[in-house]
């Protein structure tokens, strides 16, 4: 198939929309209502996709624009917002980030929100947080980067004080990979303050009662000791790095920006770095956590090797996915992210320099090239989000979802695929579906009881 390049068509992105992710990291502070300052089809779509993705239901705010705050601003609507919402809903932070919509009339937040302290809609003892997020730059990522910045440039506060204690940034994951570093951090023997932080949140347990803010969340006393904390570890340079290097410049807390945690070399990184930073050894815990992903790798190698594979997705995942598939002599030959990231593609050719087949990348790409590049060169395993189901279906690939969002199976809120145990987790995924395959294909003589 001759593929034609395309510079202004996007057909079947890999990414959403900026608030999304803006969304869904104002829902990782304790008590927080995210708030919309656009329409309601914004507001409504944003909420939409994070509950079909966690199947929680999701609150948000809109400032609900019609004519006439499309044509004059939304000053009035997000005033009035302000009061109803501190009045009815009583969170203790609003993060405020915008649409498209409210970007192009080019409404100033920040001097929206000092006419509504000066109006006295603010509560003593509330904040109200902005980020601005125009969809049509930037993606998901960058507006889950943008309102985590958003947090310590808000909240983060250097009281001279020097608490034994590491901030951990997240990246863009899972709240199940959120509680996974967390345990990590426990066993080691390490305090941290993770920002944000969704577990407890987006994967709460079912108690028969509602609670419009649920107990998980960082809160507001930790956040603001960040700003005293012994250094920073940011987990996704496109995620993380922002807000880490906010806080080196605010409140000189050195930061170390590594890839997120999945696959032995990256969590093998990040362990390394907390021992480091916090002067403490690693225990048989953790050491008997690796042991074991080893040993599914031992016992199961013949299946992986050699099996060419198709990613889509965040650039922070596929860099550590690509590196973990790799290490287990997997052969990622189709990369594409939707979200622009400076050393993506450098990173990934450095990866896959000894994937014996040619490596095509594309940053930011869509997932039809990405089908386009499968037609001409087929794999035998895709990983990624819900919509790459159509390819898999079209081409009868076997699909191992991963990433956001996926909108079709449960699981990835309760369980990680970061440190070592989630590494145990994605190896199961991605056995199970090469040997339903083997199983589906084999013929009579060749259909095995034990693999
Ligand atoms: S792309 Fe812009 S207009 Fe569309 S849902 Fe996102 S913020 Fe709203």
């Amino acid at each position: 198939m001759e593929i034609i390049e395309r510079k202004h068509l996007t057909i079947n992105p890999a990414k959403t929309c900026q608030p999304i992710g803006a969304m869904y990291a104002a829902l990782g502070i304790h008590a927080c209502l995210p708030h919309s300052h656009g329409s309601q089809g914004c507001c409504a779509y944003h909420r939409s996709t994070l509950t079909r993705h966690y199947k929680e239901p999701v609150m948000a705010a809109t400032s609900s624009f019609t004519e006439g705050a499309s044509v004059f601003g939304g000053q009035a609507n997000l005033v009035q917002a302000i009061d109803n919402i501190f009045t009815i809903y009583k969170p203790d932070v609003i993060a405020v980030h915008t649409t498209c919509l409210s970007e192009t009339i080019g409404d100033d937040i920040p001097q929206i929100v000092r006419k509504a302290q000066a109006d006295g809609k603010i509560p003593d003892g509330k904040y109200v947080i902005h980020v601005n997020t125009p969809s049509y730059v930037g993606t998901h990522v960058t507006g889950f980067a943008g309102m985590t910045k958003a947090m310590v440039d808000y909240f983060s506060t250097c009281t001279g004080a020097q608490l034994e204690q590491i901030n951990i940034v997240p990246g863009y994951v899972e709240p199940s990979d959120m509680a996974e570093l967390k345990r990590m951090a426990r066993l080691l023997g390490v305090k941290t303050v993770l920002f944000p932080d969704t577990s407890g949140v987006l994967n709460r347990p079912q108690t028969g009662r509602y609670e419009m803010f649920p107990k998980g969340g960082v809160t507001l006393d930790a956040m603001s000791s960040t700003g005293d904390s012994m250094a920073t570890i940011a987990l996704g340079p496109t995620a993380s790095g922002p807000a880490a290097r906010a806080l080196d410049s605010k409140c000189n807390v050195p930061c170390e920006i590594l890839e997120l945690p999945i696959g032995f070399k990256a969590t093998d990184r990040f362990v390394d770095t907390l021992r480091k930073i916090a002067g403490i050894n690693v225990p048989d815990e953790v050491n008997d956590e690796r042991g074991q992903l080893l040993d599914i790798v031992t016992d199961m190698h013949q299946y992986f090797y050699g099996k060419k594979v198709a990613l889509a997705g965040d650039p922070d995942h596929l860099v550590s996915l690509t590196e973990f598939l790799v290490s287990i002599d997997m052969w990622p030959i189709h990369i594409v992210t939707g979200t622009p990231s400076k050393k993506f593609k450098a990173r990934i050719r450095e990866l896959t320099q000894q994937v014996p087949h040619q490596v095509n990348v594309a940053c930011p790409g869509d997932l039809f090239l990405l089908h386009q590049w499968i037609k001409n060169q087929p794999v035998d395993l895709m990983m990624g989000n819900t919509y790459l189901k159509y390819i898999a279906r079209d081409e009868d690939i076997p699909l191992v979802r991963f990433g956001f969002p996926i909108l079709d199976r449960i699981g990835h809120s309760y369980f990680p695929t970061v440190g070592y145990v989630g590494g145990m987790r994605l190896l199961e995924k991605i056995l199970d579906a090469i040997l339903e395959r083997k199983d589906r294909d084999a013929p009579e003589e060749c259909f095995e009881l034990v693999m």
